[in-house]
């Protein structure tokens, strides 16, 4: 006979518990998800066969303003389990700058930190917005992932941070999405971290580098590397705001709690104006009830913090790192590409109700 405290229910119950332990938030039922959304949401790689999809888009179909949207009843449930808010197309732009600095931190590697910074660049600079983004990891993927190799490159953020004579204007260089702009990195990069620490200010030099550039773009976002070192800190020093991108499982809830503390500890004591400009959930698999009760958790710990938008886990976007594009060019009617299209907006209707 099969014993009670096995089999699926028993360990998300337990998985339960020890989010529970973990986040001091009271206990509240699951929220249901509208199934149309989370088909939508799923609705990846129907060409390969991969999942038994349905096609059936996700329709929204009044244009009512985002506030009146959210707070309003009759909305279909989002991956998050709150009202999908209908974020509007952002009124085009006839000047750019001055650039709001966005930090893409997570000290947890592999949660989706560079493809966001790819993918929800690409998607702002369809928006009419013009982007920089900045590789702050020495291992360079954000650099390989826009299609350029590190290693010939003839400047990167290294000489940017460590020589004075070095200006954003020599370092930068264009992607193949027009708009969007790189300043690039290799493995010189590591040396970096050792070297700012005999810096005077050694926290505020990618500040003071990328203030030249603040006037020509309307985002610059930061692709940190995995850690909450020297580097990491100098983004955040440089950033109005971090976006804190997160896979949809229990460890990933603690990790947030410590980056969070790094957070707090930067705004008492170097950058004030840091806010936290949201947490996206990534890899997100809404078949799995693991999935939907992380984000469940992450919504009742951080409530309006945690972006309606989320990202599902697809092959796709592994195979955009091999094409080096975004996914908004390479499969450009994609679930994925839809995803980030939305967050931009998302991103982009915080940047003005602020
Ligand atoms: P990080 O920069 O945080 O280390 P990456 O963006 O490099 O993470 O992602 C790690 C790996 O996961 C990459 O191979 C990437 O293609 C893949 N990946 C990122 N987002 C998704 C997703 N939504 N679904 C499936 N794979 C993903
Ligand atoms: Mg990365």
């Amino acid at each position: 006979m099969r014993s009670p405290t096995r089999g699926p229910g028993a360990e998300s119950a337990k998985f339960l518990g020890s989010l529970r332990r973990v986040l001091p938030v009271e206990a509240r039922p699951l929220p249901s998800v509208d199934t149309r959304s989370v088909r939508r949401y799923a609705d990846e790689s129907t060409k390969d066969g991969e999942r038994p999809v349905s096609t059936q888009p996700f329709e929204i179909v009044d244009d009512a303003p985002v506030e009146v949207l959210a707070a309003g009843s009759g909305r279909p449930l989002g991956p998050t389990g709150r009202p999908m808010p209908l974020f509007p197309d952002p009124a085009p732009l006839d000047s750019h700058g001055p650039a709001r600095i966005v930090a893409m931190c997570n000290q947890k590697g592999g949660v989706g930190k560079t493809t966001t910074t790819i993918n929800l660049g690409a998607s702002l600079a369809e928006l009419g917005r013009k982007v920089l983004l900045v590789d702050l990891d020495p291992q360079g993927s954000l650099t390989v992932g826009l299609g350029v190799n590190p290693h010939e490159v003839d400047k990167s953020v290294y000489n940017l941070l460590m020589e004075r004579s070095c200006a954003v204007d020599d370092v930068v260089v264009k992607s193949n999405v027009p708009g969007m702009h790189l300043l690039p990195s290799n493995i010189d990069l590591s040396a970096a971290e050792v070297q700012l620490v005999t810096e005077v200010a050694r926290e505020q030099v990618l500040a003071r580098a990328l203030d030249a550039a603040v006037p020509d773009y309307d985002f610059i976002i930061i692709d940190c590397q995995p850690s909450l070192g020297l580097l990491t800190v100098n983004a955040l020093t440089a950033a109005h705001g971090v976006i804190v991108p997160m896979e949809c499982e229990f460890f990933a809830l603690r990790g947030v709690a410590m980056l969070v503390e790094t957070i707090q500890k930067v705004q008492d004591r170097l950058n004030p104006v840091l806010a936290i400009d949201g947490l996206l959930a990534t890899m997100f698999d809404p078949r799995t009830v693991h999935c939907r009760e992380v984000l469940a958790r992450l919504v009742e710990a951080f409530d309006d913090k945690v972006f309606h938008t989320a990202i599902s886990r697809t092959v796709r976007f592994p195979e955009t790192n091999v094409a080096g594009e975004p996914i908004t060019t390479f499969a450009s009617t994609s679930g994925g590409a839809y995803s980030y299209r939305q967050l931009a907006k998302e991103v982009l209707a915080r940047c003005a109700a602020r």
